[in-house]
């Protein structure tokens, strides 16, 4: 995840400055063809420039979200974090039974022409990294119902507008909101991991027997060094012991 802070503290949103009792994220798409990150935010040298004066960091747009995901101005995608994460947004108005905007923290990503198999690739994969991030500091579980949702799934449980978004999208590259939770799921388990000494110990073998398969890297010098009987010229790349020092250190002397 490449996350950069752009507040947007001219909107409105930011201004009301309510406060949010995280109990969920909810994940958007712009529903408009521009993938990078500027269209929303003023932007500078790393995230692009708004040359349009269309972002939104101005009063009267009456939408405000806590973060984008797009591209930053050498192309790269990443995050751009627009409202802290306590502050209620103004991302999925209300459906029947209330807003999410009340209990979730919404993030949009910036849609390209939705046929792109690597901007998808990359936009996924920092979402999940995204929402992985906040669920942990948040205390929230991304299986649990309704902790994880898009804007639609949203509106089928009444609490936003009646939107498509991410469900126009993800499935054209075979990816489901289930498919979603569970990577990020997957991604708060793989930070959590840690190694054992016993696990340790075996990756050095591991990566000692890597070492001693290498060829050489300087093969005449090492061949010159064999000959002069400063080696046996055998494991060239491998980590030397002090014992091996000695040896090679003293057979150079005796010359
Ligand atoms: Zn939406």
């Amino acid at each position: 995840m490449r996350l950069r802070q752009q507040y947007l503290t001219r909107n409105d949103c930011f201004q009301a400055a309510r406060p949010l009792q995280v109990q969920g994220v909810m994940v958007h798409s712009t529903g408009a063809d521009n993938p990078r990150v500027c269209r929303y935010v003023p932007g500078d040298e790393e995230l692009g420039r708004n040359t349009a004066g269309n972002h939104w960091d101005q009063p009267g747009i009456t939408k405000c979200v806590h973060a984008f995901i797009g591209k930053f101005a050498g192309g790269e995608v990443g995050t751009v974090q627009t409202l802290p994460w306590e502050v209620r947004g103004w991302h999925c108005a209300r459906g029947q039974k209330g807003s999410g905007n009340n209990t979730h923290i919404g993030f949009e990503i910036c849609e390209d022409s939705l046929s792109d198999p690597a901007y998808f690739a990359k936009i996924y994969q920092e979402a999940a990294e995204l929402t992985a991030y906040l669920c942990k500091e948040f205390g929230l579980d991304p299986l649990a119902d309704g902790a994880v949702i898009c804007h639609q799934e949203g509106y089928q449980r009444g609490i936003a507008s009646n939107h498509g978004d991410v469900l126009h999208w993800f499935p054209k590259f075979g990816k489901t909101m289930d498919d979603f939770r569970g990577q990020v799921s997957q991604l708060m388990k793989g930070e959590d991991e840690e190694v054992t000494y016993e696990q340790w110990k075996e990756f050095m073998e591991q990566y000692r027997k890597e070492l001693r398969e290498l060829p050489a890297g300087m093969p005449e010098l090492l061949a010159d060094a064999k000959a002069m009987g400063l080696t046996d010229g055998f494991r060239p790349r491998d980590l030397v012991t002090r014992e091996e020092a000695a040896v090679m250190a003293r057979a150079a002397a005796k010359q």
